[in-house]
């Protein structure tokens, strides 16, 4: 049997040196996936490192430019039900608040999900159309990474070894912006068959997909036929027809992937809608 040493640091750069110092350690935030890939017996790590006493990885901050700075230790629960989430933010805490069920999100972690980078999770679309940068420290400092490279492929990330996801920047967004996550699951609770974040503001529309590729789907050339004045039934199927063109999606058990396709132009439709619904509020 391995052991496996486990440490509770106060001090970043002690969980640093500790991640760092050794590839087979692994921190631990709500353990939402971490322990349930203990149980399954598909990680053995040398040293678990507990992110939890880490005060520099809590709290969300408002700064001065309008962005807005969300500790890597803040959960998904908060997020559901934060009135720091203003504008095109708000998209991120409908998202949250559709991850599995409310004992995941009472533990469970937007660095944690970011960090695992699954191509079913809720946060990844979201953090692509809203041009969020992932902000990760590590030996050598810190570096901000913007979410459509963070994200490079099925449970794999831009971070190094040793580098933690110390928080998430959604960059300044418009009061007046409009907001829809919409998800599809096979059962409420369940990860995504597909999902589609919108965001309507200045006269654009920010897109993209989860579920459908081994990283989030945003298309330029489907952004450039909808504008947030103007969005015709005809320019949604356009935009459809580029994102599905653009999306990479596998058979598995939530759907296959001809199915995936074909949910596509009616998912875009119906979250395009709703989020122009919401603005006529
Ligand atoms: C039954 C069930 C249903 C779920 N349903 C959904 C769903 O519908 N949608 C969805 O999006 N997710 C879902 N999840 C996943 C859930 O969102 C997890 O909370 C999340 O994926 C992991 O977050 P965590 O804080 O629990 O991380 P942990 O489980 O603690 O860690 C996950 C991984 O990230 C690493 N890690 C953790 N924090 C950091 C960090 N700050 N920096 C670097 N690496 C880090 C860990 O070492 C580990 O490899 C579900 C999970 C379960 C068990």
């Amino acid at each position: 049997m391995t052991e496996t040493r486990f440490h509770a640091p106060e001090r970043l750069e002690d969980a640093i040196s500790l991640l760092s110092a050794d590839e087979d350690a692994r921190p631990l935030a709500g353990g939402q996936t971490l322990v349930a890939m203990l149980n399954a017996d598909l990680l053995s790590p040398s040293q678990i490192i507990s992110l939890h006493r880490i005060k520099a990885l809590q709290g969300i901050e408002r700064r001065a430019d309008g962005s807005l700075r969300i500790g890597a230790m803040t959960t998904h629960a908060v997020l559901a039900r934060s009135g720091d989430l203003r504008g095109a933010h708000r998209l991120l805490g409908e998202a949250a608040g559709r991850i599995g069920h409310e004992a995941i999100r009472n533990r469970g972690t937007i660095g944690g999900a970011v960090a695992h980078a699954d191509p079913s999770a809720d946060y990844p679309p979201v953090l692509v159309a809203l041009e969020a940068v992932i902000e990760a420290v590590g030996p050598k400092g810190k570096r901000v990474i913007p979410a459509a490279e963070f994200f490079q492929g099925f449970l794999t990330t831009a971070l190094n070894l040793g580098e933690i996801v110390s928080a998430i920047i959604l960059p300044p967004s418009p009061a007046e912006a409009c907001t829809h996550y919409e998800k599809f699951a096979r059962v409420e609770g369940d990860f995504a068959t597909l999902s589609v974040a919108v965001a309507l503001w200045g006269g654009g529309v920010r897109i993209a997909l989860g579920s459908v590729g081994p990283v989030p789907v945003r298309s330029a050339e489907a952004e450039a036929k909808l504008f947030a004045g103007q969005l015709s039934d005809g320019a949604i199927k356009e935009a459809s027809a580029k994102l599905v063109a653009a999306s990479d999606p596998i058979d598995d058990v939530r759907g296959s992937a001809d199915y995936r396709r074909l949910l596509i132009p009616r998912l875009v439709k119906q979250a395009i809608r709703t989020a122009q619904a919401k603005d006529a509020r």
